[in-house]
């Protein structure tokens, strides 16, 4: 585990599955439009979850590229799910934008809600296509950059399947100079 702390976040990197971070309030999912189990991180959520899951987040849906939407979390350990959907790589543009939108309009649901931790996966980088390096620079650079704005959120944490992108992960968030 890495971590680092700046204008009083902690902004962690962690190898592991997303369905098991019992101390966050929230996870993150790497939902589809649809807002339906699916492959990936949406599938291992939506199972954690039970059905229950699927049922409140139907009339939610469609969402758009960059959108998030928070439900409860049902059978999870976390009491909220918030609800990503990242650009498919190639398809959705400005991508850029759009993913950093993802992580920032979670931050918002986080914030409305007055969720002390948030935990994310790396959105887009599976079935999405998004290449790794350049959306960990996104995904921390955007949190960083909203750190300072967070008023509840205290712990951000993010939760990557592999130690090569945990390894590129923990890279971006070296990058920024931490007190
Ligand atoms: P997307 O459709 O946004 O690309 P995916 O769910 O396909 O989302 O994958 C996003 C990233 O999450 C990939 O790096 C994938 O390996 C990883 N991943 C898949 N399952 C899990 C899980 N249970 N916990 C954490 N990360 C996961």
């Amino acid at each position: 585990m890495t971590s680092r702390h700046i204008e009083g976040i902690s902004i962690e990197c962690v190898t592991g599955d997303i369905v098991d971070q019992p101390d966050m309030d929230a996870i993150v999912n790497a939902a589809n439009a649809q807002l339906a189990p699916g492959g990936g991180v949406a599938g291992a959520i939506h199972r954690a979850a039970g059905p229950e899951l699927a049922r409140e987040c139907a009339p939610l849906a469609p969402i758009r590229p960059g959108d998030a939407v928070i439900t409860r979390g049902h059978d999870l350990p976390n009491a909220h799910v918030i609800h990503c959907l990242g650009p498919v790589y190639g398809v959705d543009e400005p991508a850029d934008e759009l993913l950093a939108a993802c992580y920032r309009n979670a931050l918002a649901r986080a914030e409305e809600t007055g969720l002390e931790s948030v935990a994310f996966p790396s959105i887009s980088t599976g079935a999405f296509g998004y290449p790794v390096e350049a959306a960990a620079g996104i995904a921390v650079g955007t949190v960083v950059d909203a750190a300072a704005t967070l008023d509840t959120v205290r712990r951000v944490r993010f939760v990557l399947h592999s130690e090569s992108d945990l390894g590129i992960y923990v890279r971006a968030l070296e990058q920024w100079a931490f007190t």
